[in-house]
């Protein structure tokens, strides 16, 4: 990810940066920062970059033409989204910076004195984001608390110990107090739950604890999080068909867009994947369709649903847009809580000199989606006499899949084993790990079943936008 901020003040921006977790994602390149200073395009033989503002009024304004030449320099033509940090913005949220971080080149804008003139923002900005309910001196703050906030969300940014899965507004709950040594201080002892070594209750602990916070300080993200438990209950009553949109809420991925009896579209920004379900029949299916915003349309690039009518209703909401099947199958969980047995020993983490191995032996949507992949750990391989023979992972959107073995060391338990081993990985994130198989695959559908993973009674339909 590459970050660009046009502002008067460079050095606050790298100054602010460039120690901590976004100094070292700095130093191991898993991000860039360019601190553009816009003074520096300023025509003015003084380099000067604000005036009055027309009608009257306190204060300075940033004029036009430096900002937009500043700009104009960094885009060089290409259409990059531009952020302006300014009280008067959207609201900057987890899940905003969850959609940023999908992005490969972000520039910020930050004003300073009353703002920017008017005309500049219009040619150039597509976001307008405001960090809260209170107006600063500048806005290098704001881009500063953004870059740091999508960055922790970039894969291979925050080490294992620093996941991001659990933290507040994941799932829209806040985190549950936590305690470190001494077991006790100040006459206070650490919650004996907390030292039982029972992860279970540990995790009950948590969850209650973290509800408890979250009604008394948020009842606005409370009264949220009760309704996706709602929605949850209703998919439950499918669960193999509805697999993928619980654990994507549960995992704290999508949001819930539309809901009525059971009828429910939840769509992932990061994965610009919705997931639409009916319990039967084209007016259910339009009705739901027709309820979706346009925003949400307009962003989508994959859907995944559970009815033909759905699929048509799309097709006509989108007209004009081409979206195509790209795939019809069953959904594949594993429903018990029980380690599966893994065979085949040599298996380990993808590292990232490996790539190129997964890169030649898969057909990618996208070319950096193996780099993707292995950053995120969400990626292991099999070796033979140190050499990799094949590999399986979970994609972005948390389906297992990418199964591959080389044909020489096919039929001897080697995918298998692989893809045992990402459920193990899953199960122990707390995950219910389930995967996709097209209708055609017969091997893959008889594989999963002999593994002991239930299949969806109806179908699944991918689709895919031009
Ligand atoms: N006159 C502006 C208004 O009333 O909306 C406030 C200007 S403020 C003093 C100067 C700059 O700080 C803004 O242009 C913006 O870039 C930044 N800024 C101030 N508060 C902010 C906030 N809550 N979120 C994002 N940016 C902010």
């Amino acid at each position: 990810m590459k970050f660009k901020v046009l502002t008067l003040f460079p050095e606050m921006i790298m100054d602010g940066l460039k120690t901590s977790i976004t100094g070292r994602a700095l130093e191991n390149n898993l991000i860039e920062l360019e601190a553009v200073n816009i003074r520096e395009y300023s025509l003015d033989k003084h380099g000067k970059v604000d005036d009055y503002t027309y009608g009257g009024g306190a204060g300075m304004l940033m004029q036009a033409q430096p900002v937009y030449d500043a700009w104009q320099a960094q885009v060089s033509g290409r259409k990059t989204r531009t952020i302006y940090v300014t009280p008067q913005g959207r609201l900057f949220s987890q899940a905003y910076a969850a959609e940023l971080a999908q992005e490969e080149e972000l520039i910020f804008l930050c004003g300073h004195y009353e703002g920017i003139d008017q005309r500049v923002l219009d040619e150039v900005v597509t976001d307008y984001v405001s960090i809260g309910d209170y107006v600063l001196t500048g806005g290098e703050l704001p881009a500063m608390v953004m870059i740091d906030a999508i960055s922790r969300l970039i894969p291979g940014v925050l080490h294992n110990e620093e996941s991001a899965e659990t933290e507040s507004f994941h799932r829209n709950l806040l985190e549950y107090p936590q305690y470190s040594r001494p077991e006790v201080w100040h006459g206070q002892k650490v919650p004996d739950v907390l030292l039982s070594g029972d992860h279970r209750k540990i995790a009950a602990w948590r969850m209650e604890q973290s509800e408890k916070l979250t009604r008394e300080r948020r009842p606005d993200l409370y009264a949220k999080y009760e309704r996706q438990e709602a929605v949850i209950q209703v998919l439950l009553g499918e669960k193999r068909l509805h697999i993928h949109m619980i654990e994507n809420l549960r995992r704290g991925r999508g949001e819930v867009i539309c809901w009525k009896d059971r009828a429910v579209c939840v769509y992932d920004p990061d994965c610009r994947l919705g997931m639409f379900t009916v319990a039967s029949g084209r007016d259910a299916a339009s009705q739901l369709i027709e309820a979706i915003p346009q925003n949400i349309l307009d962003d989508m690039r994959f859907a995944v649903t559970t009815d033909i009518a759905i699929n048509r209703e799309l097709a006509d909401r989108l007209s004009g847009d081409t979206i195509r099947i790209t795939s019809e199958g069953r959904m594949a969980c594993y429903t018990q809580r029980t380690f599966l047995p893994v065979k085949y020993k040599d298996i380990r983490l993808l590292q990232e000199a490996d790539q190129e191995y997964p890169a030649s032996h898969w057909e990618w949507q996208d070319a950096d989606q193996p780099a993707e992949r292995i950053r995120a750990k969400a990626f292991y391989g099999a070796y033979a006499e140190d050499r990799l023979i094949g590999f399986c992972g979970w994609l972005s959107d948390g389906r297992i899949g990418y199964l591959y073995v080389e044909e020489e060391y096919r039929r001897q338990g080697i995918g298998t084993s692989l893809e045992a081993f990402c459920i193990n990985r899953q199960l122990e994130m707390g995950f219910v790990p389930y995967g996709f198989i097209p209708k055609e695959n017969e091997v893959a559908l008889k594989m999963q079943i002999n593994m002991g993973l239930y299949l969806s009674e109806g179908c699944i339909w991918w689709l895919e936008r031009s």
